[in-house]
């Protein structure tokens, strides 16, 4: 191989490991794969990852595809205090460890967040998905701190509300495509300069003057994405300044990371919503009705928690609270109001091995009579056929 194609496929492999998204294990991404087509859900990976994240594979053209990421709520409330315990957690696989521990309210004397970490009385509580959402934990913990007990569970429920909103959603995504339609298009322009013109004017004219121009193109298009870059993160992301220049030098001077700069973008953009507010807006009526079925039987039968440290009956007691009076009643609220119909019943499995007779009622696998568990749930209990899961 010459050394101009070594370069070009060490180039084009570099790009094709971009492509990954890193996902949590309480996260989801969805994905659209073409422009304007339809968005679907994409789960961690249980092979490529470790029990925090996942890797998802994301469209490799650039001018198709779409990328956000989403998690669940990270933090258990109740009007009493507040727990780093959830139980929700949908996805198969490995599961994220969980720091047990209660704090009351009233303990509360001083909370704020520095990037990612959200601190409680000056020691760091939880690092969460990004700034934003540390931010916006540490006004919430502020204002239910300041407010009295009688008055709390009102403000979770509106909290809870507000991260259900898919007008929200809808109303985001508008704005960043269209704040993002030039830096799209630049991005775009170095994807054909940098993996077509590059190579045919060498291929063609060798190191001569058309090769350079391509090469003097693909410089001038990094310059501009990597201004463009700067604009729009300090514009869609203004609490992650401590990030902005680490993230600037790699769009600006790396050219796979530069073609790939508008996913860099996208994929913050729905870390504060919830994932079923996103499957609302996003998903058609198939997609949906399949996420939310996994959202609320996850919630019906969790996966037992395994927690060691302080005072975990009550961290778990907390977390269960927050699950049964604001998070069930909330989710279900969405999951009825986008189908217009009542939740039912999810499906039992359908193809049943012969001897089948019992099933686990979190992810519908079939099992002989008398199995008891399901271990692929953590141990969650098989129920019998025509108990129905939800
Ligand atoms: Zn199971």
């Amino acid at each position: 191989m010459t050394p101009g194609q070594v370069f070009l496929l060490a180039l084009a492999l570099l790009y094709l490991s971009d492509c990954f998204l890193l996902v949590p294990r309480r996260g989801f991404a969805f994905l659209n794969m073409r422009a304007r087509g339809r968005w679907r859900v994409a789960l961690p990976s249980t092979a490529l990852g470790n029990d925090r994240g996942g890797l998802v594979m994301t469209m490799p053209l650039p001018p198709l595809g779409r990328a956000l990421v989403t998690g669940l709520w990270p933090i258990s409330m109740s009007a009493r205090g507040f727990t780093g315990v959830v139980t929700a957690c949908p996805n198969p696989g490995m599961r994220p460890p969980l720091r047990s521990g209660v704090f009351r309210w009233d303990d509360l004397k001083e909370v704020g967040w520095e990037g990612r970490d959200l601190l409680v009385n000056g020691r760091r509580f939880l690092r969460l998905a990004s700034p934003q959402v540390a931010r916006a934990y540490s006004v919430l913990f502020l204002t239910l701190a300041r407010t009295p007990e009688a008055g709390r569970a009102v403000v979770i429920e509106s909290w809870c509300r507000r991260e259900l909103s898919a007008r929200r959603v809808r109303h985001r995504l508008r704005v960043f495509e269209r704040v993002t339609s030039a830096l799209r298009a630049t991005c775009n322009a170095l994807f054909f300069v940098a993996f077509v013109a590059v190579p045919l004017t060498y291929w063609y004219f060798g190191a001569a003057a058309p090769f350079f121009f391509a090469l003097v193109a693909a410089g001038l298009l990094m310059v501009t994405i990597g201004v463009q870059f700067w604009c729009l993160h300090r514009r869609l992301y203004p609490e992650q300044g401590s990030e902005r220049l680490q993230l600037w030098l790699l769009v600006g001077f790396m050219p796979q990371y530069a073609i790939r700069a508008v996913d860099e973008l996208s994929k913050g953009l729905l870390a504060n919503v919830h994932p079923l507010a996103a499957a609302e807006a996003l998903l058609d009526d198939a997609g949906f009705r399949r996420f939310r079925d996994a959202v609320l039987r996850d919630l019906d039968s969790p996966v037992p928690q395994v927690l060691c440290g302080e005072e975990v009956d009550a961290a778990l007691a907390l977390a269960v609270e927050f699950r049964e009076q604001f998070e069930e009643p909330a989710l279900r609220a969405v999951a009825a109001r986008r189908l217009g119909e009542p939740v039912r019943r999810a499906p039992e499995p359908q193809s049943l091995e012969a001897g089948s007779a019992e099933f686990c009622p979190r992810c519908l696998m079939p099992y002989e009579v008398g199995s008891g568990e399901c271990l692929d749930c953590g141990g969650v209990e098989t129920v019998p056929l025509g108990g129905g899961a939800i």
